[in-house]
């Protein structure tokens, strides 16, 4: 018996293993045409027109999904305002009964939804049905858990209102888990717009919706084309913030839209992630790794590790292996339980890799695809891989999205972490060493929002994903995806900051017949001596490059003073400073704590003289003026306690091993202050920034830069590094927009008007940088909850997710 199995082992080919379609066929049967799903209710669309959805296996039509217009969004957004009401002011538990009961009816209808997945977008049913489909219903699972805390670890904090998600193909109800888990979980209410080429199992969704009784509004679907539905999405007024993923060219045009809208935004764009490959690694598993890395989903995943980094003198057993194994790769009918690779998802997209693998070859780089052929009806393409790779072409730097590899060789770990680096994008990377000290020295040096050791592509709703660079901001998953679908309650509560407004008028127009005035600074009636004014740049105090200075008023209109006319040559050395300076962020954290105590003792030693400043500039009281001081110093404590306490976490998925969710900073910072605070102002935002480890460009309060002057000979004493804070006085509009165009500023925090919190957010698309502004609003600088804490620290930093299997 046991030696006809061995024979059976030894001969046996795959034999055909197809799932049947029959259920799913019919589901559609009995419902096609499908209609939007709007007030849990399936309405057809106003122009009464249909798209059809391709089974790209075969090239045929498999439904007809409803095309909506923006009449129909403007409906569902409606019908989701209208939910919001009673949806957001749910306890938490209750929505946390949602959630698990919409876990446990996607568990309920799980095969079905699978094979949905395999027809409409192409990839095998082992992936729909081990990966996709399991991974949805753990995200709602984890976050009915949120649900359930939301009360008790997100104290202070509300929804954002009405959210509108716009998801791409390549994991279609998956990509949908990540967006709806979350904004309902934090009590937002939702209109999402599925892929036009996959939109049937966020319908077969919208059903359970239905079936759980989850109440009408809260989740609406609405099907169709991007310039109909998603533009009118994006640009809806009633919309609070969208959820983006797709491509970066699309991710760039809706933050132009959404700029100075006052909308929250998460993108989550493309990627060219590394797959790093170092000489002691074990090669079979490597080998494994990569056909997980690139091509899983045929290569359509915006983490594929496309680009295979190999350590020179393991470069040929390598790439020997790895022919070996694509050539037994088994492609074919995505319903065959025995494929590894499924169809491309559309005729087009298949002509898109076409296009890109025949511009490889022209650049001159080596192709090789196995010698078994693809079917020929439908959209099939081999997996494919390329040596002799230079690094500027444009195979080793576009995103490919289909089963395409590039092969380049490094010698020394320094090469292997500057070609890794070498990409807009960082969304991901896979490092395979059997040397953990070199994988984790090896790990942070990489610019990716997820890091995997000796694994790739592996996720979970635990632990964030979301990328850096021109891989766009925001994480989906962990604490730190929920911060996406929250604001801070006194921020939504306008009309408090209305009356914060008021109350500060009253001040000023109690100051104007205050005898406190006649503290302005001037020493008895001797002149004062004439300073030259200055910028402060790389740790040194530097003339204007326009070789100007600017007049500074005071409340009266008198001239109190100069400073450097700051312009565009000026924030580039600032911005090369703060790059060449960047060693900060690797030093200690309780020597970055050490540094902001020292600056605090070096302030409060001036500071009567700093008040007095506050008072000249601003024509405020002398106790108001020293108010502000203290509550700097308290800020520069506050931040000194954070630098070495805002720390990361460890996560437990479900696997043998750990994730290590790592704060990074964000790089260079551009800043731009504001003018009621001018040092309370400048030290919030300066303070948090560089506690985290970024280093900055400062352009502060136009009305009133004296105070930021006098700051510089504080950083000179307290052992600030030279370059890690850069100030550079001016015209602040322009000043900010130049920081927000630069492609080397990692991020820009803008604190003034609505138009110029605009116009930095449309800048900054430049290099999809992460943007902070205020829209014009102010907040209460000198409330602790408002003016310093966690949202600070947040902006400062980004979450790098380390993937860390363990056991033998
Ligand atoms: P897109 O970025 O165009 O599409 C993603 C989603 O956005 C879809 O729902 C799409 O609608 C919608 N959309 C497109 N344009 C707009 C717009 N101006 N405003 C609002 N919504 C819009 O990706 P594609 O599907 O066209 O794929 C093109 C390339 O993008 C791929 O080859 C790949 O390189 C990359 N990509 C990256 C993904 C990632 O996960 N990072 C995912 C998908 C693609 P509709 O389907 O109706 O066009």
């Amino acid at each position: 018996m046991s030696m006809s199995v061995m024979d059976i082992f030894e001969t046996m080919a795959y034999g055909p293993a197809p799932e049947s379609t029959s259920t799913a066929l019919a589901w559609i049967e009995e419902r096609q045409p499908f209609g939007l799903f709007i007030n849990n209710q399936w309405v057809k669309p106003v122009s009464g027109q249909y798209l059809e959805s391709i089974n790209p296996a075969t090239g045929k039509a498999l439904a007809q999904v409803a095309s909506a217009n923006s009449t129909d969004v403007d409906i569902a957004v409606a019908a989701a305002r209208k939910a919001f009401g009673s949806w957001s002011k749910l306890p938490g538990h209750a929505r946390a009964r949602y959630l698990y009961a919409i876990a446990r009816q996607v568990q309920k209808h799980a095969r079905l939804l699978a094979v949905l997945e395999s027809l409409d977008n192409g990839k095998p049913i082992r992936e729909t049905r081990d990966l996709d489909i399991p991974l949805v219903a753990r995200h709602f699972y984890y976050h009915a858990g949120w649900a359930q805390l939301m009360a008790s670890e997100l104290p202070g904090y509300e929804p954002v209102g009405v959210v509108g998600q716009i998801i791409p193909w390549n994991f279609p109800l998956l990509m949908l888990a990540w967006k709806i888990a979350p904004a309902l979980a934090m009590g937002n209410t939702v209109v999402l717009k599925p892929a036009r080429y996959t939109s049937l199992t966020a319908l077969k969704f919208a059903e359970i919706m239905q079936e759980i009784g989850l109440p009408p509004g809260v989740v609406n679907i609405v099907t169709g084309e991007a310039p109909q539905v998603g533009e009118a999405l994006v640009r809806h007024p009633d919309v609070n913030k969208i959820a983006f993923t797709g491509s970066t060219d699309v991710g760039c045009s809706i933050r132009r839209a959404t700029a100075g809208s006052g909308k929250k935004l998460s993108l989550e764009l493309g990627g060219k992630s590394p797959f790093v490959v170092f000489d002691d690694a074990d090669l079979d598993s490597v080998v494994e790794g990569v056909v997980d890395a690139i091509w899983f989903n045929q290569g359509q995943v915006c983490c594929a590790g496309s680009r295979l980094l190999v350590q020179e003198t393991i470069e040929q057993p390598l790439i020997r292996k790895l022919r070996a194994r694509m050539e037994k790769l088994r492609l074919g009918d995505p319903l065959d339980k025995a494929v590894d690779m499924g169809a491309i998802v559309s005729p087009t997209q298949l002509q898109e890799i076409q296009r890109l693998v025949a511009q490889g070859v022209a650049e001159g780089a080596e192709m090789w695809q196995p010698s078994w052929a693809c079917p020929t009806e439908g959209s099939f393409y081999p997996p494919t891989l390329f040596t002799n790779v230079s690094p500027a072409t444009s195979i080793a730097q576009v995103e490919i999205f289909g089963p395409v590899l590039v092969t380049m060789t490094f010698r020394t770990p320094e090469e292997a972490v500057l070609l890794a680096n070498n990409t807009r994008y960082g969304l991901a990377a896979s490092v395979w060493s059997d040397n953990i000290n070199l994988a984790l020295d090896v790990a942070p040096k990489i610019q990716a929002g997820s890091v995997w050791i000796n694994c790739t592509n592996m996720f979970d709703a635990s632990s964030g994903f979301g990328g850096y660079r021109e891989s766009g901001f925001g994480r989906e998953g962990g604490k730190e995806g929920l911060y996406e679908y929250i604001r801070p309650a006194w921020e939504t509560a306008s009309y408090e900051l209305l009356l914060i407004a008021e109350r500060y008028k009253d001040e000023v127009e109690k100051v104007e017949d205050d005898e406190t005035i006649s503290h302005d600074g001037t020493v008895g009636s001797l002149p004062s001596i004439d300073r030259t004014p200055k910028l402060f740049i790389g740790g040194k105090q530097v003339r204007p490059d326009s070789g100007y200075s600017r007049d500074i008023f005071n409340a009266k209109g008198q001239i109190v003073g100069q400073v450097g006319e700051g312009n565009r040559k000026d924030i580039r050395n600032a911005v090369e400073a703060a790059h060449s300076a960047k060693g900060w962020s690797a030093g200690t954290t309780h020597n970055r704590a050490q540094i902001l105590y020292y600056i605090a003792e070096n302030l409060a030693s001036r500071e009567d003289e700093f008040a007095r400043r506050i008072v000249q500039q601003t024509g405020r009281t002398y106790s108001d003026a020293f108010e502000e001081v203290q509550a700097t110093l308290s800020r520069l404590f506050s931040y000194a306690a954070w630098a070495d306490k805002f720390e990361g976490v460890v996560h437990r998925p479900p696997l043998r091993g750990v994730v290590l969710a790592m704060h990074e900073p964000m790089g260079v910072i551009g800043i731009a202050c504001l003018d009621a605070y001018p040092l309370l102002g400048l030290v919030s935002l300066v303070a948090p920034a560089i506690a985290m480890g970024n280093t900055v460009v400062v352009v502060p309060s136009q009305q009133s830069p004296l105070s930021a002057i006098d700051c510089y000979q504080v950083f000179e004493t307290s052992d600030v590094p030279a370059g890690v804070v850069n100030i550079v006085t001016g015209e602040r509009a322009t000043l900010s927009l130049v920081l927000a165009e630069h492609d080397d500023v990692d991020a820009i925090w803008y604190f003034g008007s609505a138009e110029g919190s605009k116009r930095v957010e449309f800048a900054s698309a430049g290099n999809m940088k992460r943007t902070w502004v205020s829209n014009g609003h102010d907040r209460d600088w000198l409330n602790v909850p408002q003016g310093e804490g966690q949202e600070f620290l947040r902006e400062a930093t980004q979450v790098k997710n380390i993937w860390v299997p363990y056991g033998e």
